[in-house]
């Protein structure tokens, strides 16, 4: 149940990413072709027709998934022959049980079992992080710990699998990206690519945003360079079709081209950038601070963050220690914020200072400063305030979702510890 609120939570995420695009209608189903099918709702649901029955690519979120159903069976009645997870994230699997018959072949990537029960595993960790940046109730306690996640899928596989249905032939591919259990579907008579959600960003309203790499709710690290050979083998389909876990399908292959390369290539350049500095012995916060993507991507920081991106990277190859001896030890820096602020003379000069830097335009030095102040006296008026002006600075100043997610959330915070209940 905890792990269907957390992708609910995501699920939403795209339901604001898309409403900024003006899409607040009620689902209707897209026609792509003859045979292929979308119903659009909070995770695109697709079918396939063929003679010999449907294949059905995702299910969409359980809360949704009921919509999905009805949009498609109402195109086509055939019976559900195949269900194709391209990963295991629930604004995917959730509708399962609405389309599985008897005798239905559920396929999934063999990294699908691991990638669930992880998921499922820090539920109790993942369930209040999506609550507090999607602004939801937490889902409720006690986790069980460490247990398996419900396995639906009755076919795995690890590099490629294929099989024929009335006279359709479905190739599928193990591409990792946003997930290690991603899959690719290629249908090659109809030229068409469904590939889950490893283009970021899809629907708002051309895909824009350089991808969530580092997701800040928590993940373990997503490979750039995975990610980068997943769309090269997706390019070297030649689609003239792809369909996205979210979001429009994409048509003509020049079209599909343009797009996705500038997507592969922005990675690379960060995952580079990143690796060059390393190896010059730069420090995490300076690659943050200077690795920019060139205007030439033409891409934005909506919703995937670039000095995120580098500092998954960093630390997804490097783990998080920094050669300072200080940061061995299980003291953190804050041990000592309290005997610095009776060193400043008390909370008011720091708070006044984090003002300062917040009116000299360094809003992230004001918000450590009054991290300073709180950890001293965490009901500190002064500081609370300051805190909330710095934050609402932040926000209103602030582009991309998940940022803004985490602005409200600490505003919440504050605000609650101005006036406890
Ligand atoms: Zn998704």
């Amino acid at each position: 149940m905890a792990r269907v609120l957390f992708f609910v939570l995501l699920a939403f995420a795209w339901n604001g990413m898309t409403a900024q695009a003006g899409d607040q209608d009620e689902p209707k189903t897209v026609k792509i072709s003859d045979s292929i099918f979308m119903a659009p709702v909070g995770g695109n649901v697709y079918m396939v027709t063929t003679s010999e029955g449907n294949v059905i690519i995702d299910t969409g979120l359980s809360a949704t998934a009921p919509e999905a159903r009805k949009l498609l069976t109402a195109e086509n009645h055939g019976l559900t022959r195949y269900i194709i997870l391209t990963h295991g994230h629930a604004d995917h699997i959730g509708g399962i049980s609405l389309w599985r018959e008897p005798g239905t072949s559920i396929i999934a990537q063999r990294n699908y079992i691991e990638f669930v029960n992880y998921t499922t595993r820090l539920e109790g960790f993942f369930a209040p992080r999506n609550a507090a940046v999607f602004g939801h109730q937490r889902d409720v306690g006690p986790w069980a710990g460490n247990f398996g996640a419900k396995i639906d899928p009755t076919i795995f596989f690890d590099q490629q699998y294929e099989f024929t249905l009335g006279g359709v032939k479905f190739e599928l591919f193990s591409t990792p990206g946003e997930t290690p259990d991603h899959l690719t579907v290629w249908i090659p008579e109809y030229k068409t690519a469904f590939i889950g959600d490893n283009y970021d960003g899809v629907g708002i309203p051309e895909p824009k945003s350089f991808p969530n790499i580092y997701p800040l709710r928590g993940s373990e690290p997503r490979w750039a360079l995975d990610w980068i050979k997943s769309i090269d083998k997706v390019l070297s389909l030649k689609p003239e079709v792809v369909l996205s876990g979210h979001g429009d399908p994409i048509y003509g292959n020049e079209e599909i081209t343009r797009r996705l390369t500038r997507f592969r290539d922005a990675i690379q350049y960060v995952h580079d950038e990143t690796v060059k500095g390393m190896n010059d012995g730069k420090d995490v916060y300076t690659l943050m601070q200077e690795i920019k993507l060139p205007a030439s991507y033409d891409l934005t920081e909506s919703f995937g963050k670039v000095s995120w991106s580098v500092r998954g990277i960093y630390e997804g190859y490097a783990g998080w220690f920094d050669t300072n001896p200080s940061t061995m030890y299980e003291l953190p820096p804050s041990a000592v914020y309290t005997d610095l602020v009776e060193l400043a003379g008390g909370p008011d000069p720091v708070t006044k200072l984090a003002l300062e830097k917040l009116k000299a335009g360094n809003p992230v030095e004001a918000l450590h400063l009054t991290d300073v102040v709180l950890t001293y006296d965490n009901k500190n008026i002064a500081a609370l305030n300051a805190r909330l002006q710095t934050l609402n600075y932040l926000k209103e100043h602030c582009t991309n979702y998940n940022e803004s997610g985490w602005l409200d959330f600490g505003i919440k915070k504050a605000k609650e510890s101005l006036a406890p209940k």
